[in-house]
């Protein structure tokens, strides 16, 4: 399939989240600490997605009640690729990245997933709820949603996680073997998932779950210049404002924007 634009959605979503909510608030400190004039607005590898007509935005999802969530996420990814658009999602807890996966794979095309977390989020259910943000990624690997899971910064991992990453065949990176960037082998289209918490609290300290022994800023940009196969969809979650200490958390999340939405633009029709 070819791509023609992508497009950044944000969906404040925060009601699946354990522990703490505040990540809903998320998008809109996002792109305003993109646009602040602090930084510019190039990717390390030179794309100006300032200047680049082909990133567009898709604005601020909206639904009725919590039981429609689900669905208006899931029908929104599916119109925007069925446009010819790539989707680069703002976060909101993780538990969006199942519906959004629902939506891009409508037709079950060749998937791998690459995985940025201290959680594997793979709970058959946490507190009696299947679509928690614990849980994205159980119901992902269910529904055959994605041929490969490949899951970096990992540390939290449970004898019941353990259990469910073994039955799934996911690939885990597990922090407490962590030897600097691994050689990811990755061919055919690949979704990225990052959720903030996968960066150890001193890069990150604006998210709700902290979690120590985590992976630095340039391990996953250099994870992400490595790759060369097709990025089809991103997303970023769980960043939590209510947690930051000086805006630091969302600078972070907007250097992961520009580099996402480099990666994606790469492969785009040229306007
Ligand atoms: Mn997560
Ligand atoms: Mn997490």
């Amino acid at each position: 399939m070819t791509f023609q634009a992508v497009s950044v959605l944000a969906i404040p979503l925060d009601f699946n989240s354990s522990h703490l909510t505040g990540s809903a608030a998320a998008p809109p400190v996002i792109q305003e600490v993109l646009h602040n004039g602090s930084a510019n607005l190039s990717s390390e590898c030179g794309v100006d997605i300032g200047k680049d007509t082909r990133l567009q935005d898709a604005g601020m999802l909206d639904w009725p009640d919590q039981a429609s969530a689900f669905n208006c996420i899931e029908q929104r990814a599916a119109a925007i690729r069925h446009s010819g658009h790539k989707l680069l999602s703002l976060g909101g807890d993780h538990s969006i990245t199942y519906p959004l996966i629902r939506g891009l794979q409508t037709n079950k095309n060749p998937l791998t997933i690459l995985h940025f977390d201290a959680h594997p989020d793979l709970y058959d259910e946490l507190l009696g709820n299947r679509h928690s943000h614990a849980c994205p990624f159980a119901r992902i690997m269910e529904e055959q949603l994605a041929d490969r899971l490949i899951q970096v910064g990992i540390r939290t991992l449970n004898d019941h996680q353990r259990q469910q990453a073994e039955r799934f065949g996911v690939e885990v990176h597990e922090m407490r073997h962590w030897k600097g960037v691994p050689a990811l082998d990755i061919k055919g289209p690949v979704y990225i998932s990052i959720d903030l918490d996968a960066l150890d609290p001193a890069f990150a300290p604006g998210v709700s779950h902290h979690e120590p022994g985590g992976l630095a800023v340039r391990d996953i940009l250099s994870i992400l210049q490595q790759l060369d196969a097709p990025v089809i969809g991103a997303d970023i979650v769980e960043y939590n404002p209510s947690r930051d200490i000086n805006g630091m958390t969302a600078m972070v999340c907007a250097k992961l924007y520009k580099e996402l939405a480099a990666l994606l633009l790469r492969d785009c029709q040229k306007s």
